[in-house]
């Protein structure tokens, strides 16, 4: 066994001042949303170039009442791809609405753009692609697609905070666009997330869903015209997501360089298929993610236990979604999507964080080759 400490496959990094900020916070008297929501809310929109950013409590809040500002509910459909966190199809059902799958693509993991216009139907509201492991989907395409056919687009960019379109931050274009800042993501505020918005007007409507439906009057009085949920962030969480957006850019070029030498060490001969090149820069790195190759496919939990006894960590996002018993009971079976499902199959998550060290790369290149071997070798033996 390894005596060196054990490496997650990743860990947010909240540095000291965060840490005292959060104390003032909490030593302030006002701990729920705030000062610190709006502070932070106004730091968004100027980074995401003066949208409208309104915070909620996690990023499936963002989307789902990203869903309900739509008008998405029952009878209406929504394409999205298997080949994400379950929350992109949950937040579908939860509005009554359906997710309607089309296959990722090989070469970016994400939706396949030009499979979209074949899934949609006079049903059909919107598209909900995914920027998985913060690669974007190619917003050129994705809007124009959208304007063909009168869609609005919810884009979960919960994983690609920080990731760009050309020259353009995600997030400062587009229609809705929703950001997580769950603990994993690469801007934490240990839970949160928040909607990127087109006007004010949005924005309004938003802040009713977000928050039991009031309206506040000026006479201190309160109006509720419809329903809203509960799903306001603290000033706690944003304090840290305050000290996080100092970083966070610094934090995206670590990432990118820590992804450059996992390209550099790795050993090619293993067979594995490495995540999509970013010679663009457009991507976060928000995971590494190779592809097992396929004879260790069906060996992927020994494979794991292989890593996790030399005291690394791997993670695996995520099997094709489709194949949950949640989808295979709503009609869906193995072979619907081949594309996602052979990467789901396949990928593992390996350590990728701002804080790790060159060599903790070197590290994970080594424990792969012993791993791959090691699980090589179990499989001959059953
Ligand atoms: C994390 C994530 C979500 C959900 O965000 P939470 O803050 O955990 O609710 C949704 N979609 C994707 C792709 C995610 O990675």
């Amino acid at each position: 066994m390894s005596a060196r400490p054990f490496l997650p496959f990743t860990r947010p990094s909240i540095d000291e001042r965060t840490i005292a900020e959060v104390g003032e916070v909490l030593r302030s008297g006002w701990i729920t949303t705030g000062p610190q929501c709006q502070a932070l809310e106004d730091a968004l929109s100027e980074r995401l170039g003066g949208r409208p950013v309104r915070l909620v409590n996690s990023g499936t809040a963002a989307l789902e009442l990203a869903l309900r500002l739509c008008g998405i509910g029952p009878g209406d459909e929504v394409v999205t791809t298997p080949l994400s966190w379950v929350a992109t199809a949950n937040v579908v059902l939860a509005v009554g609405a359906t997710p309607v799958f089309v296959d990722a693509e090989a070469a970016t993991r994400n939706i396949d753009l030009d499979r979209v216009e074949a899934a949609i139907t006079s049903r059909t509201r919107a598209l909900m692609p995914v920027d998985l492991a913060g690669l974007p989907v190619d917003r050129d395409r994705l809007h124009a697609l959208a304007g063909r056919h009168g869609l609005r687009v919810i884009e979960d960019a919960a994983q690609s905070f920080g990731a760009r379109w050309g020259n353009r931050a995600i997030g400062s274009f587009g229609d809705l666009v929703s950001f997580s800042f769950h603990a994993n993501k690469n801007l934490t505020c240990a839970e949160g997330g928040c909607l990127v918005l087109n006007n004010e007007e949005e924005a309004r409507r938003f802040e009713k869903l977000r928050l039991q439906g009031v309206t506040r009057l000026p006479d201190g009085g309160m109006e509720v015209e419809a329903w809203g949920s509960k799903a306001n962030l603290t000033d706690v969480a944003a304090a840290i997501g305050l000290g996080q957006l100092r970083q966070v850019d610094g934090f995206t070029a670590r990432r990118r360089a820590l992804a450059e030498r996992y390209f550099e060490r790795w050993d090619a001969s293993l067979g594995f298929e490495l995540p999509p090149g970013d010679a663009a820069h457009h991507g976060n790195w928000h995971m590494f993610q190779p592809l097992l190759p396929r004879r260790l496919a069906a060996r992927r939990g020994d494979f794991i236990a292989a890593m996790r006894a030399q005291g690394i960590g791997v993670g695996v996002h995520y099997p094709a979604m489709h194949l949950f018993a949640l989808f295979r009971n709503r009609g869906h079976a193995r072979g619907d999507f081949p594309v996602a499902e052979d990467i789901g199959a396949r990928t593992v998550t390996l350590p990728l964080f701002p804080a790790m060290a060159d060599t903790d790369v070197d590290r994970v290149c080594a424990a792969v080759t012993v791993a791959a071997a090691c699980t090589a070798l179990i499989r001959g033996k059953r």
